[in-house]
């Protein structure tokens, strides 16, 4: 099974943008002036304080990146945002939730892509934000430039730049059409830790291409110290789900491997241990990681628990399986 991706057939297994979407399932009605969803949630600063977040997932044109791996392009739009509906959608949201100290703006895409969020938003978007701490927004590293430093002076808070990092497996990275390397990375968080913009990053666990847990596991470990090493200051592991039409491909093929519930905690565990800085888990719709009904929900709290409080639980144990 391994072999499978080394050497000259590995080159039959480069996915392009095109066949990305050919196996895409139907994307879902998004409405412009309205984001496709927003929540009030916990989280907590680098110095482990909890703070209050308003999360607003906008609805903006497409991201121009195809990664083989993404599903965020279901809740976006083919054309180009429209001037003034990001502002419409963060009064919508705003007028909606709860007081909080920090805000998420996350586009399902690149906030600095002008084309899903127009320069000319910029100015009622830091309007709406003035009275947050923080402001976190994502953006492809490749995108990262003086928009960011300028958007970061503007700001009353401070900015933090969320960047899927993905993997650093030499076989897999390469593999996600995500048009990233390790140096792309390491560049982008110089420049903007040179700017004092924060940043987290998204890393997966079992990204398509490393099929075996155990192997899985310890390149998400060394991807959380690559990101911590560049300087990250928050490492959000997300479990590499289906639902996009190329992973049930890749699954049929042997290339895609669900992760289990086991290799989430031991990630998890170990990413805390590192003590390099804040490690978060995804802890949405990861019913498809459990094989034990007994012990999902409190398995699931355990998680939620470390997330909130930054320290390693007592492990569940559950007497219907191992
Ligand atoms: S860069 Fe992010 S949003 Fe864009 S396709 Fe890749 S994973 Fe999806
Ligand atoms: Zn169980």
């Amino acid at each position: 099974m391994m072999k499978r991706f080394i050497g000259p057939i590995s080159i039959r297994y480069m996915h392009d943008s095109r066949e990305i979407e050919k196996n895409r399932p139907q994307r879902n009605i998004v409405d412009p002036n309205i984001p496709f969803h927003f929540l009030h949630e916990m989280e907590p600063d680098k110095d482990g304080n909890l703070q209050t977040v308003n999360t607003i997932f906008l609805t903006s044109k497409e991201c121009v990146f195809k990664c083989l791996m993404c599903d965020l392009w279901k809740n976006t739009l083919l054309e180009d945002t429209p001037e003034g509906a990001i502002i419409k959608q963060i009064d919508y949201a705003l007028s909606r939730l709860p007081e909080a100290s920090v805000i998420k703006l996350y586009n399902s895409g690149n906030f600095f892509d002008q084309k899903s969020i127009p320069l000319s938003d910029y100015a009622g978007i830091i309007d709406r934000v003035k009275n947050f701490k923080k402001v976190i927004v994502e953006n492809h590293a490749k995108l990262c430039g003086q928009a960011c430093v300028d958007f970061n002076d503007q700001l009353s808070g401070k900015l933090e730049i969320a960047m899927g990092l993905e993997t650093i497996h030499p076989d897999s990275l390469p593999k996600l059409n995500k048009q990233l390397s390790e140096e792309d990375f390491k560049k982008a968080a110089n420049f903007l830790s040179s700017h004092g913009i924060d940043m987290r990053a998204f890393i997966l666990l079992n990204p398509p291409f490393i099929i075996d847990e155990k192997e899985s596991i310890e390149w998400t470990i060394k991807t959380i110290q690559f990101a911590f090493d560049c300087g990250v200051g928050c490492c959000s592991i997300i479990p590499t789900r289906g639902g996009n039409g190329m992973m049930e491909k890749l699954q049929e093929q042997g290339y895609y491997v669900p992760p289990s519930l086991n290799a989430l905690e031991e990630v998890f565990d170990r990413g805390l241990a590192l003590k390099q800085g804040q490690v978060l888990v995804d802890t949405w719709d990861i019913g498809f990681l459990s094989n034990c009904t007994h012990c999902f929900e409190e398995r699931k709290s355990r998680l939620n628990q470390m997330n909130l409080n930054q320290k390693i639980y007592q492990s569940i144990a559950c007497s219907y399986h191992e």
